[in-house]
């Protein structure tokens, strides 16, 4: 089975899809003028939404985008997000960009037990050795195809592979970019990217991992 960790799009295959089986706020979201006030209220009813919720996210930190909060209000978002994961023991999903120094020093800070999806990877070894020494993983998607060198450097059980917010490659596309790349038949890597997704949503516990998949399949066309 190919499994999209990081979709923005529905498609047929199995995955989780940002809003649908997710919940949080993007930090692109976080307009000016960011006012915490504001997003605090916004946040309390977002939160009430617990039906379908497998992971917090996407959330993050981002120092190219432009005409967003600051960085320091970014940060003050980030964590409401992990506290919300701590409190519902689920994975988060992490937009990063430019900010992987930040992720660290937050990661070191909470001690935070749940997963967390490093999605689109974008960040240098070292950044990845000092991560991996907290429970992440890291997908990839579109950007294979320019590069596979930050793919070739992960932990096999820490990958996932993910369509994001493009429509030029299916998942399909991806797995079999990564496959080449990888010099791994497309079966065993498939077998093994299940493994790690079953994994990365192991606090899932009440249900099997059948239950899961057809559980997310289900709701996307609801
Ligand atoms: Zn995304």
């Amino acid at each position: 089975m190919q499994i999209d960790a990081h979709a923005h799009q529905i498609s047929t295959s199995t995955q989780i899809v940002v809003g649908v089986h997710t919940l949080g706020i993007h930090p692109w979201e976080l307009t000016l003028p960011f006012d915490r006030t504001e997003f605090d209220q916004k946040w309390a009813e977002l939160i009430k939404r617990t039906d379908g919720v497998y992971a917090i996210g996407e959330c993050g930190l981002d120092r190219v985008h432009e005409n967003i909060a600051t960085i320091e209000d970014q940060k003050y978002v980030l964590m409401k997000h992990f506290e919300e994961a701590a409190k519902r023991k689920i994975p988060l999903i992490l937009h990063s960009v430019r900010t992987y120094s930040d992720v660290l020093e937050i990661l070191k800070k909470i001690k935070f037990q749940q997963p967390v999806l490093l999605h689109a990877y974008g960040g240098n070894d070292h950044e990845m050795h000092e991560l991996l020494k907290y429970p992440v993983y890291f997908s990839y998607g579109a950007r294979l195809f320019n590069t596979d060198k930050r793919l070739l450097i992960t932990p096999i059980d820490k990958l996932l592979l993910e369509t994001g917010d493009q429509l030029d490659y299916t998942i399909a596309d991806i797995y079999k970019k990564a496959s080449e790349s990888l010099g791994m038949d497309l079966d065993k890597l498939e077998n093994i990217l299940e493994k790690n997704f079953l994994t990365f949503f192991d606090k899932l516990d009440d249900i099997s991992a059948a239950d899961f998949i057809h559980d997310l399949n289900t709701r996307k066309t609801n």
